[in-house]
């Protein structure tokens, strides 16, 4: 098989599962974004599912996607690179630079950050709030109970807040984690939901996702 034939492949199963819970869920599947998580894999590995004409993409971490997609987008047009990792404040500015949204927001000191490399670059992009949605103190995000004022600060800042993100706790039933989510972004008026990973994208759609973010179901396993 070709790698072009994998990826297309890969895209079309996604694909279908994705169509298969909107279903089930009575919403329709293009309000659900498929953010491809490319975080590891190389230029080589990742132009082969561009070939195809995907073109929203996730990375974690700045440096590593800072090497791989300006060469990239050179090379395709209409790129979409999303960042879904923690972000430490003095990469804020290459963030921006870099990347079309942010999943990653979760601290003042990241509000300041980022609202002045906006400020800087003259670049406002937009940023979902990360939530610790199973409370668990080794993950990123903020507390629940703090949801409501980073949301006023973020906007206090001029920055667009799209919506929540979250990670729900490994191996238990995410399902209730992004029911919870999904309460919070409804209870603050906010419209976008990143959450569904490839063990459980069905399960956020049905719960509301907007943006799921999939990387094993895409390229395989990671090393
Ligand atoms: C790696 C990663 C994903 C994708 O995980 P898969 O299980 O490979 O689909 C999604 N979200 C975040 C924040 C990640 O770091």
């Amino acid at each position: 098989m070709t790698q072009m034939t994998y990826a297309n492949e890969n895209l079309n199963a996604v694909q279908e599962q994705m169509a298969k819970a909107a279903k089930l869920a009575q919403r329709t599947v293009d309000d659900v974004r498929l953010i491809a998580i490319s975080k590891t894999r190389s230029a080589d590995d990742i132009r082969p599912l561009l070939d195809t004409g995907h073109r929203l993409f996730g990375e974690n971490r700045v440096q590593e996607a800072a090497a791989k997609w300006p060469g990239l987008r050179d090379e395709y047009d209409n790129v979409e690179l999303h960042l879904v990792g923690q972000l430490q404040s003095n990469k804020a500015e290459d963030a921006v630079a870099l990347f079309d949204a942010i999943h990653s927001l979760d601290r003042p000191s990241l509000i300041k950050a980022l609202a002045k490399a906006m400020d800087k670059l003259d670049r406002r992009i937009p940023c979902f709030i990360q939530v610790n949605i199973g409370e668990e103190s080794q993950k990123g995000g903020c507390a629940i109970a703090d949801v409501a004022s980073l949301l006023e600060s973020a906007r206090a800042a001029g920055i667009d807040v799209a919506g929540l993100m979250c990670v729900p706790p490994s191996a238990v039933n995410p399902a209730p984690y992004f029911a919870l989510l999904a309460k919070l972004a409804k209870d603050n008026g906010l419209e976008n939901l990143s959450m569904g990973m490839s063990g459980d994208f069905e399960s956020a759609i049905k719960l509301g996702a907007t943006h799921i973010r999939v990387g094993t179901a895409l390229f395989g396993a990671r090393d």
